[in-house]
């Protein structure tokens, strides 16, 4: 067996290399690429190379390296669809495919099963009593009618997961990328795995573009038959965009209108200049969150359901709805003149995906 541990602090030997060009860096992966193969290469079981794309500069040029390095057939691009992505991530996928190719597996995740056992759950909801803090834990009549009135899987993954929850995701409470990203992606994993195949799952994480990524590895044993790969763990930005230049590869055009990163759009941990490009470029993105939050909070148990909640000492929902709501945030980003308070949320990272599934 292949010595895992020496190639575990391989990244660390090279984090003191990052000025180098993309073909320097490139060319310095390419043993990565062999070791890799041979952590997984056992005799007679074949090798899925499996990368995770998400519309991004990163993940773009990780497709175009395991395309380049990998046997034809052996490489299989998903895409997890969060159902709350710009019309423009969907085009840029088409484009991947014809200029690599290669089909991209595109993945969702389906709440409807577990919205109708949450309409039978209120239908029936008899519960005495309060919880925790103090609140009454039964659904009010004129809550239920609301909610079994409202409470429908609509076909968007998102907003269904927000319906099945009753509130969006937060910062605290990033349940978006585990159940829209992660749990598909993962599902796939283990499909090729079950078909006979060992993993390699290839992730576009590069190790400046956020803190959670710091110590982010090139190569990490996640069980017996699936290794993560992260072939451009060490690049910067820059170099991301080089390498599209010199490969000529159309980087996402959503970076040329003023978005820093793909995915979401608006990804809940969107920062103020973001949001007031999103709202100036894209305004019907803003009349899809603003039905998307009225319809969640008529479907809550307590009301009020914003997407772009932060830290507030306030518990009324409905005030806070008042305060918070999409349409406030971005009259909010747009007249704010204290440009200190450039993040709307105390400094997280854009998403906690350590998968290279969000960028
Ligand atoms: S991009 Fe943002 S909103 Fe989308 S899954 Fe990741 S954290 Fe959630």
């Amino acid at each position: 067996m292949f010595n895992v541990l020496a190639h575990l602090t391989e990244g660390k030997r090279n984090m003191a290399t990052t000025t180098k060009t993309p073909s320097q860096a490139e060319a310095q992966n390419a043993a990565p690429y062999g070791q890799v193969q041979r952590l997984v290469s056992v005799p007679n079981r074949p090798t899925a190379h499996v990368v995770s794309v998400s519309g991004g500069k990163d993940s773009a040029v990780t497709l175009a390296l395991a395309v380049a390095r990998c046997p034809a057939g052996s490489v299989f691009p998903i895409f997890c669809d969060t159902g709350n992505e710009h019309p423009l991530v969907y085009q840029y996928l088409d484009y991947l495919e014809g200029r690599f190719g290669i089909k991209i597996a595109r993945l969702s995740n389906d709440f409807a099963a577990r919205i109708e056992a949450k309409r039978k759950f209120i239908a029936r909801d008899q519960r005495i009593g309060r919880g925790p803090s103090g609140k009454k834990l039964r659904w009010t009549n004129k809550s239920k009618r609301r909610a079994l009135e409202y409470l429908h899987p609509t076909g968007d993954q998102f907003l269904d997961l927000c319906l099945w929850k009753g509130r969006f995701p937060s910062r605290k409470a990033q349940f978006c990328t585990e159940n829209l990203k992660k749990i598909p992606a993962v599902a796939f994993q283990m499909e090729k795995i079950d078909q006979g195949y060992n993993v390699i799952s290839w992730q576009g994480v590069r190790r400046d573009e956020s803190h959670n990524r710091r110590n982010a590895k090139k190569i990490e044993r996640i069980s017996e038959r699936l290794y993560a790969f992260r072939p451009i763990v060490e690049w910067t930005a820059a170099q991301v965009f080089e390498y599209h230049a010199q490969n000529q590869i159309e980087p996402n055009p959503l970076y040329k209108m003023g978005m820093s990163r793909v995915g979401c759009l608006p990804c809940i941990n969107v920062n103020k200049k973001e949001l007031m490009q999103i709202s100036e470029r894209f305004p019907s993105e803003i009349d899809r969150v603003s039905s998307w939050e009225r319809l969640v909070s008529l479907t809550a148990k307590r009301g009020g359901a914003t997407m772009m909640c932060g830290p507030t000492e306030e518990r009324n929902p409905n005030v806070i709805f008042s305060l918070y709501n999409i349409r406030k945030r971005v009259e909010w980003a747009r007249t704010a003149k204290n440009w200190n308070q450039y993040e709307m949320f105390p400094r997280a990272d854009t998403c906690s995906s350590a998968y290279g599934l969000c960028e």
